[in-house]
């Protein structure tokens, strides 16, 4: 039997499958909107400008200018175009970054969002918005952020290049195997987790392999909406903390650098976490969670260390000062000495180390 816990559920209208971007006229008429601002990044102008198009009268415009980590300047700019075209609700087709621009347009303006994923990043069903000023990343959680409506349709995410599918999917898995042992933690939750990583674990493999595999996107997509909803319902915990921390010092790629650490941290915490573990590990089909995340970002061709993403050497001893200095909740204490050698160990691109018993696995 469960222990006592909190579930607070999240109300976001899903609409998923193959083709399911013909529903979203009707969608906009459910939300009573009918001058939608289309935004995307410069990468994805293109779909935009047809997805723009296809709208019609229903579209005021479009905006190509969303950026990694949403900076303000470019809010700022969305911002006035929304007002200049009299837009009443946004329209986000693509992955974190351009969801996160609807995000923050919205908790200004009140406006409704249509989220339309076309990585498995997961931000479309959380109430987090990371934004950037002059550098700094601040984050912030109000359910006004959250999108209204996500429209998951498979077939905007065979484009997905094979390498961001790869480390993208690893991302979402981050969010299902931290959710597993939250100190929020819930059953309904935990369900969602285990059933994420299983998705993601059996989907990627044959993505990598075949990227136009339609029931295989659509695996992943699933996957990556079970995975973001753990994300946007209980804390995360030192995985998060370091990647948040990687990302705002060092500039690093964000899917990539959470596909490198993920299987470190999972060994940091393994002993912490039996529980957890043991569902990552059946999900995985893997007889150590550890190992078996990091056999899979191998068989994915996932990047295996932190020195090839761009980070110093010197950046190891910084990110563990950061890390440990304003920790978030973990159910292994973060001591400095213990996440200096997970950093140093991902640094390198070395196999996952259990850190209780002092074993190697290389
Ligand atoms: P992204 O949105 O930056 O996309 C990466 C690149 O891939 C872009 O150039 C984009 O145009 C391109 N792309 C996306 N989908 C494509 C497709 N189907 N075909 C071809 N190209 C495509 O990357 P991301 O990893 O989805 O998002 C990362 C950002 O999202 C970060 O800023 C991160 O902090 C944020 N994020 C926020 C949350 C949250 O809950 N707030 C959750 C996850 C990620």
């Amino acid at each position: 039997m469960p222990d006592r816990f909190v579930y607070q559920g999240a109300c976001a209208r899903v609409v998923f499958g193959a083709g399911s971007l013909d529903a979203l006229a009707a969608e906009l008429g459910r939300l009573g909107c009918s001058r939608a601002l289309v935004l995307s990044t410069r990468g994805q102008q293109a779909e935009a400008e047809a997805l723009a198009s296809e709208l019609g009268l229903l579209c005021a415009g479009v905006f190509a200018d969303a950026t990694m980590h949403t900076p303000l300047a470019v809010t700022q700019r969305a911002l006035a175009y929304a007002h200049e075209l009299h837009a009443d609700c946004t329209v986000a087709f693509g992955g974190g970054s351009t969801i996160g621009l609807g995000k923050a347009l919205a908790i200004r303006t009140g406006m409704k969002q249509i989220a339309i994923p076309t990585t498995y990043a997961g931000s479309e069903v959380t109430p987090i918005l990371g934004e950037t000023v002059e550098g700094n990343k601040t984050t912030q959680r109000d359910p006004a952020i959250q999108p209204q409506v996500v429209i998951y349709d498979v077939d905007l995410t065979l484009s997905l290049p094979v390498s961001l599918s790869a480390t993208s999917g690893l991302n979402a898995m981050a969010h299902a195997v931290e959710a597993l042992y939250a100190r929020d933690a819930n059953p309904i939750i935990s369900l969602m987790a285990e059933e994420g990583i299983a998705a993601l674990s059996r989907s990627l493999p044959k993505i990598v392999s075949e990227p136009g595999d339609r029931d295989a996107r659509s695996d992943a997509l699933y996957g990556a909406w079970l995975a973001g909803t753990c994300l946007g319902s209980v804390g995360m915990a030192l995985h998060h903390k370091i990647c948040h921390v990687l990302g705002g010092i060092f500039d690093l790629p964000h899917a990539e650098m959470h596909a490198v650490i993920l299987a470190h941290v999972v060994a940091f915490n393994c002993t912490a976490a039996p529980q957890a573990m043991t569902r990552i590990a059946r999900a995985l089909h893997a007889s150590d969670p550890a190992l078996g995340i990091d056999a899979l970002a191998r068989r994915l061709g996932a990047p295996r260390s932190l020195a090839e993403l761009g980070m110093p050497e010197a950046g190891i001893d910084i990110a563990a000062e950061h890390v440990t200095h304003t920790p978030y909740w973990n159910p292994r204490p973060v001591e400095r000495e213990a996440v200096r050698s997970l950093i140093a160990d991902a640094f390198h691109g070395r196999v996952p180390r259990h850190e209780q018993n002092g074993t190697s696995h290389a």
